[in-house]
């Protein structure tokens, strides 16, 4: 892992709100091609640091990079188009409209073109339909998106993200509220996609999980990482079990 490319560099990054520093000078390397985890106790900073390197928030000190570019002072869409897809820990889907409906809202005009017509046609419906069909969710393209289980509709925000052809995807929680049965869809997917050579940087509380599908694995305390390693020196780091992972 140490000799493959860093694609994203958090160099010192702090973030405060009031008084509370919830990201203290927080460095993290993700690696090209790599299943990087960010795991730590609630409110350690792991979803602040993600706004900071997707640009929903910024920061008050530090530098981010990706894929050699200085990135913190660009708006998030510019940070998108560059290659930068997200998640969330609670879908943001349109739930009256289809799941194809969806999957193409994130290309330019597309929404408002999607709204009108109330159809979806051309190259982005076909390419929306490949991806519905890679994520295992093709027969529900004309449904509404709201008759989904919570699981599948995380399925569906991962294709609409794969909309715009992201470099490095970041995950937010991508296992919470979800059934255990498609779990290990989802880490299929993961896996599949990070074998075409996309990057992943997943937030994630399923310790189980994280440690099954992801290397290296960064352990989050107070703002900033304590440990990283692969899934074995994390299992049996004392100071990541004793204080993380319960054992
Ligand atoms: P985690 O994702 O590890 O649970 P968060 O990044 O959500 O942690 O939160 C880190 C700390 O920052 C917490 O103490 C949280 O209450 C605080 N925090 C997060 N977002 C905000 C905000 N918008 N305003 C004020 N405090 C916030």
């Amino acid at each position: 892992m140490a000799d493959r490319w860093p694609l994203l560099e958090v160099r010192g990054a702090t973030k405060r709100f009031g008084g509370l520093v919830a990201v203290d000078g927080a460095d993290l390397t993700v690696a090209e091609g790599s299943i990087t985890a960010l795991i730590g106790p609630n409110g350690s900073g792991k979803t602040t640091l993600f706004n900071l390197v997707t640009g929903a928030m910024r920061a008050d000190a530090g530098e981010i990079w990706f894929g050699g570019q200085r990135i913190d002072r660009l708006p998030p869409w510019t940070r998108g188009h560059l290659g930068l897809g997200r998640t969330f820990q609670v879908t943001r889907l349109f739930k009256s409209m289809t799941v194809l409906q969806n999957v193409v809202a994130p290309m330019p005009d597309a929404r408002w073109r999607t709204m009108l017509a109330g159809a979806v046609s051309g190259h982005e419906a076909d390419r929306a339909r490949e991806l519905l069909g890679f994520v295992g969710l093709s027969r529900f393209a004309d449904q509404p998106a709201g008759s989904l289980s919570y699981g599948q509709q995380k399925l569906v925000e991962l294709a609409q993200v794969l909309m715009m052809e992201p470099r490095l995807i970041l995950l937010d929680e991508p296992a919470g509220g979800v059934n255990p049965s498609l779990v290990g869809r989802l880490c299929d997917v993961v896996r599949g996609l990070n074998e075409q050579g996309v990057t992943f940087l997943v937030v994630e509380h399923n310790v189980p999980m994280v440690l099954e599908l992801c290397d290296p694995v960064v352990v989050f305390s107070r703002g900033k990482p304590i440990a990283c390693g692969p899934p074995s020196l994390i299992r049996s780091d004392p100071v990541v079990l004793d204080a993380y992972l319960g054992e």
